[in-house]
């Protein structure tokens, strides 16, 4: 018989294997989770909704279908928290905002969808900046998460409570999306690992867009071989999503793989200049050298570009995001306004009242940089950097295997530090925005501690469509770091 504790120190793997053996039951796992839930969520408020009678009753049918022989993934009957931005039907999906606060989707997202054919069990909805728009987790309308290294902190965003649920083990493993950022910095800044797959790689079907030509969902985990598990779950064609890729190259799990020997690694010298941590840039570099103590070949280089992938990304981000947000106008679902003279003025109120300040201050942007007189100046501009970008990308990748960098050039800020300061904030996202832009895959996973104790997260990046290499090099690394491993004061 396991102890409640025993069963949460298992990765979601090493769970379902002990699931699928019968010698842990889904429902005693989702007890022992819903039990962290309890202990944790007064303190870090990770969730936004807590399923706790769905989700037994799920567990149940689960046991009875493993009973009865049936084996539907290895993560069947294991625990998991969902970022409530990605449908699910009949349960609250707010998105962090109170003009979805009371939306209860008809229908659930492909991603979870499939992680419900795989047997997962839902535990419940977590945490998110509002529209998934930020850095902090601070902007949601159920109030901010905290990062359970250190209260007084941020964990990171937009999918803070996805990544402080799994620091606080308050679930197995999570799913997060990613537009510029929001599965690798908050994953950093909590000292877990997440992959922002390849763009068109998990069908974003059900997801609430933010900027569709950029968004991705992903897995938020405990280590690789959990995300591994989990990306070969969610990704996949879909018909419902017309940019999803038809590929059959998603046996995540075989490239979990200890063996950098002869693997080509860059690291461009320019990601490693101003506003960096000294702390941040020591823990990194010394990731590099360990990659090459481990076989592979480490190169600094030029990248170029760097300066220009903030503005690029915050421009067509914002630009999309006040196209996708146009339809939350208080008519076909959402918060209306309870008092209004006509259909505009029901328009305006239900939006002023339902949005708060960084989504309006992004449709301004967004309204603003695709308005007649601005549109060549900005928008199409920026699609012209983007391009650019991209090109840098293509010219490092067919040198490079990987390029290896930080993921933020912090680790967690205070609560409270960014929000006076957009464009702060704005610029702590230098070394993901491009990694969506140019559409290719990226691990975060934690390299070293700050003075403080706080995490550094390291980001290993492939060419499109080559998540396996980032795992196999996520992987080997992970293995050498083992013993340095720390976990947040409220892990155990
Ligand atoms: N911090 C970035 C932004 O605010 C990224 C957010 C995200 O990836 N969803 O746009």
């Amino acid at each position: 018989m396991y102890s409640s504790k025993e069963i949460r120190n298992l990765t979601a793997v090493a769970l379902g294997k002990k699931i699928a053996d019968k010698e842990i039951t889904s429902v005693q796992a989702t007890n022992a989770y819903l039990e962290q839930i309890e202990n944790t969520e007064k303190d870090i408020n990770a969730y936004i909704t807590v399923m706790k009678e769905k989700a037994l009753e799920r567990a149940d049918f689960i046991d009875k279908k493993i009973a009865e022989g049936e084996n539907w993934s290895n993560l069947m009957g294991v625990p998991m928290a969902i970022k409530d931005v990605l449908c699910m039907k009949d349960t609250l999906t707010s998105c962090g905002s109170k003009i979805l606060g009371n939306f209860y989707p008809t229908y659930t997202s492909t991603a979870v969808e499939n992680l419900l054919n795989a047997g997962v069990v839902v535990l419940g909805k977590t945490n998110m900046d509002e529209f998934a728009m930020g850095s902090t987790t601070e902007s949601s309308y159920f109030g901010a998460t905290k990062n359970p290294w250190d209260l007084t902190r941020v964990p990171g965003g937009s999918s803070g409570g996805s990544a402080a649920a799994v620091a606080a083990n308050s679930c197995a493993a999570a799913l997060g999306t990613d537009t510029g950022g929001s599965i690798r910095q908050p994953a950093s800044f909590c000292g877990i690992t997440g992959i922002k797959p390849t763009y068109g790689r998990v069908s974003r079907y059900g997801q609430i867009a933010y900027g569709s030509s950029l968004d991705q969902i992903g897995p938020m985990a405990k280590d690789i071989t959990d995300c591994a598990a989990i990306l070969e779950i969610i990704s996949g064609h879909d018909c419902k999503d017309s940019t999803s890729a038809n590929r059959d190259d998603t046996d995540f799990t075989s490239a979990l793989e200890n063996n950098v020997r002869g693997m080509k690694i860059g690291v461009p010298k320019d990601y490693f200049l101003d506003g960096i941590d000294e702390e941040v840039k020591t823990n990194v570099l010394a990731a590099a050298e360990k990659f090459r103590e481990l076989g592979a070949e480490v190169e600094y280089f030029d990248l170029g570009m760097v300066k220009y992938a903030i503005p690029a990304y915050y421009i067509i981000a914002c630009a999309e995001a006040s196209s996708n947000l146009e339809r939350f106008d208080g008519v076909k679902y959402g918060y209306r306004t309870p008092k209004f003279t006509d259909l505009n003025d029901m328009y305006k109120k239900t939006r002023s009242e339902g949005f708060g300040d960084e989504v309006k201050r992004r449709i301004m942007l967004g309204s603003f940089v695709l308005s007649s007189g601005y549109f060549d100046a900005y928008y199409v501009k920026a699609l012209r950097v983007k391009a650019l970008i991209k090109q840098a990308f293509d010219r490092a990748f067919e040198k490079y295997d990987i390029i290896l960098s930080p993921v933020a050039p912090t680790t967690a800020l205070k609560i409270g530090e960014s929000l006076s300061d957009p464009i702060k904030m704005y610029l702590g996202d230098v070394y993901t925005v491009s990694i969506n832009l140019t559409g290719i895959p990226a691990v975060s996973l934690p390299c070293g501690y700050d003075k403080d104790g706080l995490p550094v997260g390291l980001q290993l990046m492939a060419q499109t469509f080559n998540e396996k290499a980032a795992i196999k090099a996520a992987y080997s690394f992970e293995q050498s770091f083992k013993d340095n491993v720390r976990h947040s004061p409220m892990y155990e």
